[in-house]
């Protein structure tokens, strides 16, 4: 799949290859201290079958069946490759017939996460309007496009059911840029009458939530608007349709850059290490690794210890840079590339910035001018 990505100034067309890495040995859950476990050391377990529930109801299930070890608070399922499964009685034909109260139940009753709060909480708040976001929010992230590519009926006919039960208007957002998606998008949309859809210029940082609000929907104030990525859609999807849960999203993965970005399908709570060996296959040696962001300087030291949850959403491989920044040769860059017009130069970072680290991108003299004054 070729892609179109522009920065600023810039514009590149990418070659976006799709793996499937399914099948890890393990899966790991990290319960909090006041965490429910409803798994013991030794047990068989099931995909589907919950393991920990939080406090304010989120819920967490196995992705994958095998033997659970509970050790010092951490539950990992060694995969037995069996998908053995628990099947839910609750599988509705249309979802179109459901009511509201019925929507907000199954989505209780399931616990279902989304950005680290339950979906229903999302559902019941003021909104005014609805709007899939069909793009990633950062830089060089394609999981959006290829969840649409796989899923694009069953999030248009949730976000219907949606629009109207909780009579929201609803729209749809994709990057102009992404040519296979539009096509397939024009040729159901008008079995979807409530959904409005719209191409929009994909510019970093443009792609933030809050600068399309910005940008598009200025009649609305932002706490009207629910954004929801495909990612939330297809899991209230499945909730609904199926009454379970979902055990698998994708991790894009930028290695050198953009030499060669792959996106990953994988289940919920693999560990990142083994994506990075068993899907994509590199040697970490002398490796350096951001998570979802590699402009803003967020380095992540133990991928061993981190899964695959919905806050991950890109991993960033890069030579180890021993580059050392030097002094500010007073080039300007930084200030003409700021997306909200402030210096980033002054020696506080000014409120206004919202740490895009385009300006961290261009300077030349490889000033970390985020972290400047920490
Ligand atoms: S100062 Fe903030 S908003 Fe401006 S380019 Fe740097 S990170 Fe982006
Ligand atoms: S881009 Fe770097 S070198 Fe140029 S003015 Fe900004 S901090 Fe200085």
């Amino acid at each position: 799949m070729k892609l179109t990505y522009r920065f600023k100034n810039d514009e590149q067309k990418l070659d976006i290859k799709k793996v499937e890495y399914v099948n890890p040995k393990e899966i790991i859950v990290y319960p909090k201290a006041d965490d429910e476990v409803y798994v013991s050391d030794g047990e068989e377990v099931y995909i589907n079958q919950l393991l920990k529930e939080s406090k304010n109801g989120i819920k967490t299930y196995a992705t994958v069946s095998g033997t659970a070890s509970v050790k010092k608070g951490i539950i990992r399922i060694s995969n037995d490759n069996s998908d053995s499964t628990i099947v839910s009685e609750d599988t509705v034909d249309d979802i179109s017939k459901l009511k509201k109260e019925e929507v907000i139940n199954i989505c209780q009753e399931l616990g279902i996460e989304y950005e680290n709060k339950l979906l229903v909480e999302k559902l019941q708040n003021k909104n005014k309007v609805i709007i899939v976001n069909g793009m990633d929010i950062e830089p060089y992230q394609f999981n959006n496009n290829y969840m649409l590519e796989d899923r694009l009926e069953c999030i248009l006919e949730v976000t219907e059911v949606i629009s109207n039960l909780f009579n929201l208007n609803a729209y749809l957002i994709l990057n102009k840029y992404d040519e296979n998606n539009i096509e397939e998008v024009r040729k159901v949309i008008s079995k979807y009458p409530n959904i409005i859809f719209k191409t929009v210029d994909d510019v970093f940082p443009f792609t933030t939530n809050p600068c399309i609000a910005k940008k598009y929907f200025k009649e609305y104030k932002y706490n009207e608007l629910l954004f929801f990525d495909t990612f939330a859609l297809n899991k209230l999807y499945t909730a609904l349709k199926d009454g379970l849960p979902v055990s698998e999203r994708y991790v894009t993965v930028c290695l050198n850059g953009t030499d060669n970005i792959s996106v990953v399908k994988c289940r919920y709570g693999t560990s990142l290490a083994s994506i990075l060996s068993e899907a994509v296959n590199i040697d970490l040696t002398n490796r350096d690794i951001y998570l979802n962001n590699y402009m803003r300087g967020v380095k992540c030291d133990d991928v061993k210890a981190l899964i695959v949850n919905d806050n991950v959403k890109t991993i960033f491989i890069l030579e180890h840079d021993d580059v050392k920044a030097s002094k500010c040769i007073k080039c300007g860059k930084c200030v003409e590339i700021c997306p909200v017009n402030i210096n980033p130069l002054d020696k506080k970072l000014d409120p206004a910035c919202i740490r895009c680290g385009l300006c961290n991108n261009v300077c030349p003299a490889n000033i970390n001018l985020l972290n400047k004054g920490k």
